[in-house]
C-alpha cells in the first residue's frame, strides 16, 4: 500500500479481512458498522507511525483490545487508532514519535488479567477486545468522525 501522505501502519501485510463500513457483526461486541480496516497478521508484527504525532492513548481500550491512538502533529484534527494490540507497548501516553516508529505489534488473540473483560471466544477465553484472529484493526478520525482509512491509501 502506498499513500501521497501516510506511511502504511503494517509494512508487508497488505490484505484486507474487512473493509470500513457496514457490515454483518463478526463476533459478539463487534460493531455492525465496521469503523476502520482489518488486516490480518500474526502475533509480533511490528506496527509503525503512519506520520510523526504524539500518542494520546495507550492502554486496553475495550472493544479494540490493547489500543494506541497517535495524533498527527501536522494534522491535527486526524488520529490514528491502531487496536487488538500487543499489550508490550512500544511507547507510553503522550509520548512524540516520527512518522515509521515503532509503536508496538500485534497482540495475541488471548489476554488474560483484563477485569471484567466481556470479551471471549467461543471456548470461553478471554479475547483482546472484539475479536476472532489476529490483526490489526486500523482507523482514521478526521475531526473525531471515522472515516475510511483507504482514501489516504492506495
Ligand atoms: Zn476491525
Amino acid at each position: 500500500m502506498n499513500s501521497d501522505q501516510f506511511a502504511w501502519p503494517i509494512p508487508g501485510y497488505v490484505y484486507i479481512s474487512s473493509y470500513y463500513g457496514k457490515r454483518k457483526s463478526p463476533t459478539q461486541g463487534a460493531s455492525s458498522f465496521h469503523s476502520g480496516i482489518d488486516i490480518p497478521a500474526p502475533a509480533g508484527t511490528p506496527l509503525y507511525a503512519i506520520e510523526s504525532g504524539e500518542i494520546t492513548f495507550c492502554s486496553w481500550g475495550a472493544g479494540g483490545g490493547y489500543t494506541i491512538v497517535l495524533n498527527l502533529d501536522d494534522y491535527p484534527y486526524i488520529s490514528a487508532s491502531y487496536c487488538h494490540m500487543s499489550p508490550n507497548f512500544n511507547v507510553s501516553l503522550h509520548q512524540k514519535v516520527e512518522r515509521n516508529y515503532l509503536i508496538g505489534f500485534v497482540g495475541p488473540k488471548n489476554v488474560y488479567g483484563i477485569t471484567n473483560n466481556p470479551y471471549k471466544d467461543s471456548d470461553g477465553n478471554p479475547t483482546n477486545g472484539a475479536t476472532t484472529g489476529t490483526h490489526l484493526h486500523f482507523s482514521i478520525k478526521v475531526n473525531g468522525k471515522t472515516i475510511d482509512p483507504l482514501n489516504y491509501y492506495h
